[in-house]
Parts: structure tokens; C-alpha cells; sequence
């Protein structure tokens, strides 16, 4: 074991504080991280404040990880004591399902091991990267070829950019493509940014006016503030894909009421509590 220092919440109320925790000696399969930098998302803080009725404490968040690689175990073959490495979300899974085996382990079908916070069926609970160093298993390290002046900026693509990523490459965002980015939090500003760069027209949904000129900046070619129902009722039937990246619960249906037929709106905030269910008759504007 190696004690390692880290950030905790003791409770969903006390602020983060300094704690020391243990990292496990490395099995044969194991690479040893020092971390270097550790974004800040969305469900470090759900997590932090107990907002989805799991967290175990103490809490140390943090999922989206890039270091350097200190140690490695006996069968690791990607990495060597040197290289730059990341960890997203996930850090094990059972390994033999079909999803696991597909490679979509984040649909393991027991459950994958998250970063922090991980036990769901029991077991010893995972700490996140708001630490010094992190040991784990080498299949869910993802090697990292940038420079090491963006490094900072490599770290939130490992929870905020493949969410984000991964549902616009699914339902093929490109040229042509009229794509709806809701909410500029962490992940819109990430959908924005890759929705404009695969070479879609991208309109950000927001609540707030003073959001339009940071949407358009990263790439947003129309901003339309969705409490404005004239605005909203100008895009109706419009839409090849809304990418909803609101993380409070909200009316689904005047999103709905967007997409042209066979559109598709793909949900990746995680409310604490459930959106209202949408209506089965499309609602008019
Ligand atoms: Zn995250
Ligand atoms: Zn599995």
C-alpha cells in the first residue's frame, strides 16, 4: 500500500479537505499514475453532495485524470515508467459480458467499477484523481500523445468530451447535419465545440442571454434562448439531432417538438431527480 494525499468530502455538506488515502501495491496488470491534472466535472459535485443517493464517504472525485506513468506491474506491455497516461469515468469491469466484450464496457452488464465512488455491488470504495497518484488496471489506461503544454487541457476530454463525443459520432453529426447543443455547461461547451468541428450547423440552447457571445465564440452559428417560446417556435421540426446536456430536470417535449421526423435527442446530463415523462402526442407550439 502507498498513502497517498487527497481531497475528501467527509459528508454532503462539509466542504472538500485534505485526506490521506491508500493506493494498492500494483498487480501484474497495473500502471501507477502520478497525476498532474484532474478536470472538475458536473458529477464530482453530485457526487460530492450525495445528489444521486449513492455516495460513499469520504469521497474523493475526480474522473478525468492525465499523469505520468511511475510504475508499472510484471505483464504490462502499453506503458513504461515515463510515458503520459489518462483515466476516464471507468477503471474495471467484469470482463466477460457481451458488452464488455464488444469494448463498450461502459454497458457492462454488472456494472462497471467507476473512478470514484465505485463499489455498486459492495466491495472497497475507489478514490478519483482529486490526488496525488492513482493504480489502475492497464486496460482502462488510455495512452496520451499531446504536448505537455495542453495537458490541462487534455483533461477534461476524458468524461466532458467522449460523453459528448461519442453521441455525435453514434448518429452521425457532419456537413449537412442541423444539430441542437442544449445547456453550456461543461459538456455543451464540449458539444459546441465538436458538433462545429465535425462541420454541422450548430445552434446552442440556453436560458441565459449572457451566454451568447461564449457559444458563439466556441462555434455555435445561432444561440436560442429556450424560455423565449417565439425563439423556440422558429426551430420547430428542424433538427437532425439535439445532444440535451442539462443537468436539472426540465420539459423534454418543447425539445421534442424540435426534431424533424426520424430526428433524434440524445439525453446526457444526469439529473438528481427525474425529467417530467414526455407527452406520446407531439405537442404544438
Ligand atoms: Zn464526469
Ligand atoms: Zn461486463
Amino acid at each position: 500500500m502507498t498513502q497517498v494525499k487527497a481531497y475528501a468530502a467527509q459528508n454532503a455538506q462539509s466542504p472538500l479537505a485534505p485526506l490521506t488515502i491508500e493506493r494498492r501495491d500494483l498487480h501484474p496488470d497495473d500502471v501507477q499514475i502520478q497525476i498532474l491534472y484532474c478536470g472538475v466535472c458536473h458529477s464530482d459535485l453530485h457526487t460530492a453532495r450525495n445528489e444521486w443517493h449513492n455516495t460513499i464517504y469520504p469521497a474523493v472525485p475526480g474522473h478525468e485524470i492525465v499523469g505520468r506513468v511511475t510504475a508499472v506491474g510484471s505483464a504490462v506491455k502499453k506503458f513504461q515508467v515515463g510515458d503520459l497516461a489518462g483515466v476516464g469515468c471507468m477503471v474495471d469491469s467484469c470482463g466477460h459480458c457481451s458488452s464488455c466484450h464488444d469494448g463498450e464496457e461502459q454497458y457492462c452488464e454488472n456494472g462497471f467499477t467507476g473512478t470514484y465512488n465505485g463499489p455498486v455491488f459492495g466491495g472497497e470504495n475507489t478514490y478519483g484523481g482529486y490526488s496525488q497518484s492513482i493504480v489502475v488496471k492497464e486496460s482502462f489506461v488510455l495512452r496520451i500523445r499531446h504536448d505537455e503544454k495542453d495537458l490541462a487541457a487534455v483533461a477534461p476530454l476524458l468524461c466532458a468530451g467522449i460523453t459528448t463525443y461519442s453521441p455525435l459520432r453514434h448518429w452521425q453529426v457532419g456537413p449537412g447535419k442541423k444539430v441542437g447543443i442544449v445547456g453550456l455547461g461543461g459538456l455543451g461547451h464540449m458539444g459546441v465545440k465538436l458538433a462545429h468541428a465535425m462541420g454541422a450547423h450548430v445552434v446552442l440552447f440556453t436560458t441565459s442571454p449572457s451566454k451568447v457571445e461564449d457559444a458563439k465564440r466556441l462555434g455555435a452559428d445561432e444561440v436560442c434562448i429556450s424560455k423565449d417560446p417565439q425563439q423556440m417556435a422558429a426551430h420547430a421540426n428542424s433538427f437532425d439531432f439535439l445532444l440535451n446536456t442539462v443537468a436539472a430536470p426540465h420539459d423534454l417535449d418543447a425539445f421534442l417538438g424540435l426534431l424533424k421526423r426520424d430526428g433524434t435527442m440524445t439525453l446526457v446530463g444526469a439529473p438528481a431527480e427525474p425529467h417530467p415523462s414526455p407527452e406520446v402526442f407531439n405537442r404544438r407550439f
